[in-house]
């Protein structure tokens, strides 16, 4: 296919100059040609601009500037460094915007400054949902699995935005902090769709939902029951479902079994490094956070700053990750080319020091990107090349930049529920004992539509019945409910905040939360021993 050729620069990263005012996006040509795209570049800090380097370097030599050019953009420790805590540029935010893809290198989190992850802060800013990341043997690289001859090819979906990631804590008394976690329907929805999708396109059969569902019945409930609902739309594939502490158990003693994970972000986070371990560590995990309109692609390792500027980083990782950009927007064949170098370059025993055959010298970052550029058009031998059918290399250049959308938009999945009050929870900073705190919210609650139906104390009920052996602390929830005889729905939320503020006389409360069901069913969970 044919392109608008253009030059990709190949100069060191440190010469290219990043975009400082939001005009230089004027620079990027519009997207009247499909086979023509820019993609934002943030070469990161400590080994980034020399894996960067490399990266580049392949790609160009790969033929991949007749389709792709890249736009630097400012973001990482010399943006935190000017005072930004959110470690990027407005210019860069919007050339990402407008590029709707990113290519990025590792970046610094400041330590102790208030700057937040950068990673984190794109990822959520463009709602980049999904978290894909593939684990692959390699040959060259030795593991325990490769030695035994087992062959790792896994792919893990990881929720990227909800969960405790919202990082919405508070302390809530002297001895209780807490964080929220945070699990929509239209959130495991747009993720788990995106899954079955990506496998369908791969060829993969048999997909995982991993989960805590058992314990967080609400919570990993629902993603798994979203999880269970996109799979009745993908009948050709398998779904199935693992708890999480057993499928790491299973993924060390058989991760040859698991094709595809899907998991909230939390538990993805620590699967899916789990997964690089198995494949020889970070340094070979690739790593794309899809979003519907901008993409993030990245190396998963850090800054390396114990051996940045010493040429001798590894640049698998990153090149892997702009393999899945490549692939994202169609360039399959480009992908598959560059990949076959790799394996190749492997194959052979090349290595960079941090991986490899130590009795073997090992190369430096652009030596071996020069070794991967020597081997394009080579296939390997030890492991199947990849190959792209005649069928894909006809979806080539898929992409399209995408639309701006107008204004913040609404997910939903559930509409036209019909809700009721049944009570409320408060949650009380107080050292007092279960039975003395238990006579003071009977009080409070006389003359209200509430009872005070149970006390518990880090989620084990405390009161009315409760252990004595159950260890206290300084902060208690007490649950009010409707008294018998008064039905669900004949009051609205405002008595729960008048029983409220006639507790707030003689306690601290924390949080309240109210005591709804929905469409009949029970929308707050029990506690434990309830
Ligand atoms: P790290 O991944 O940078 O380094 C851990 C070890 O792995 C070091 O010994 C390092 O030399 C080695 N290593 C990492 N990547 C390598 C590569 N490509 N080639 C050869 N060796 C490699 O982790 P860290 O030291 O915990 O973090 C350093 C900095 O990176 C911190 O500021 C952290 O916040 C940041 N970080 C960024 C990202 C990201 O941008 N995605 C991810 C993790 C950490």
């Amino acid at each position: 296919m044919e392109g608008v050729a253009l030059t990709m620069s190949t100069t060191p990263i440190s010469t290219i100059t990043p975009i400082s005012h939001a005009s230089s996006l004027t620079d990027i040509p519009a997207n009247t040609n499909p086979s023509y795209m820019t993609v934002a570049l943030a070469p990161g800090d400590g080994i980034g601009p020399e894996i960067m380097h490399a990266v580049l370097f392949i790609l160009d030599k790969a033929g991949v500037s007749k389709y792709m050019s890249f736009q630097p953009v400012e973001a990482g420790a010399s943006v935190f460094a000017k005072g930004e805590t959110r470690g990027v540029t407005d210019a860069a935010l919007t050339a990402i915007e407008s590029c709707g893809l990113l290519l990025k290198g590792p970046m610094e989190t400041p330590k102790g400054s208030g700057g937040k992850s950068i990673n984190v802060t794109l990822r959520k800013l463009f709602n980049a949902y999904a978290n894909l990341r593939t684990f692959r043997t390699l040959p060259g690289v030795n593991t325990v699995y490769s030695k035994a001859g087992i062959n790792i090819d896994m792919t893990v979906v990881r929720e990227n935005i909800e969960d405790t990631y919202g990082g919405v804590e508070h302390r809530l008394s002297n001895d209780m902090i807490q964080c929220k976690r945070l699990i929509s329907a239209p959130g495991s929805d747009q993720l788990c769709r995106y899954a079955f999708k990506t496998a369908r396109a791969l060829g993969i059969n048999k997909v995982y939902c991993g989960h805590k569902a058992n314990i967080m019945k609400m919570t990993d409930g629902l993603f798994l029951e979203r999880f269970r609902a996109a799979a009745r739309d993908f009948p050709e594939i398998e779904a199935g479902d693992v708890i999480v502490d057993a499928l790491c158990m299973n993924l060390v003693m058989k991760p040859q079994q698991y094709k595809m994970l899907v998991l909230p972000n939390l538990q993805g986070d620590i699967v899916s490094d789990l997964c690089a371990g198995l494949v020889g560590g970070l340094g070979f995990a690739p790593s794309a956070n899809i979003g519907n309109e901008i993409s993030i692609f990245e190396a998963v390792h850090g800054t390396a700053p114990d051996i940045a500027g010493k040429g001798i980083a590894n640049p698998t990782s990153l090149l892997l990750s702009s393999l899945m950009l490549l692939r994202h927007v169609g360039l399959k064949q480009q992908a598959a080319h560059i990949e076959n170098a790799l394996l190749v370059t492997l194959e052979s025993g090349i290595h960079t020091g941090d991986f490899g055959d130590t009795s073997k010298p090992s190369v430096g970052t652009m030596d071996f990107a020069k070794a991967i550029a020597d081997r394009l058009g080579q296939t390997p031998k030890t492991v199947p090349a990849v190959v792209v059918s005649t069928e894909q290399q006809d979806g080539d250049m898929c992409y399209t930049r995408p639309a701006r959308p107008s204004g913040p938009r609404m997910i939903r999945t559930f509409k036209n529920i019909v809700t009721s009050v049944v009570g409320c929870d408060v949650y009380l900073d107080t050292p007092h004992s279960p039975v003395a705190l238990a006579e003071e919210m009977k009080r409070a609650c006389q003359d209200t539509p509430f009872k005070l139906s149970l006390i518990s104390n880090r989620g084990t009920q405390v009161w009315p019945t409760g252990s004595v052996y159950t260890e206290c602390v300084d902060y208690y929830r007490v649950r009010f409910e409707l008294k018998d005889g008064i039905s669900a729905g004949t009051i609205g939320q405002s008595r729960t905040i008048a029983l409220l503020d006639r507790i707030a006389e003689g306690f601290t409360v924390c949080s309240y939360e109210l005591l709804r069901n929905f469409d009949g069913i029970r929308g707050f969970s029990l506690a434990q021993g309830q």
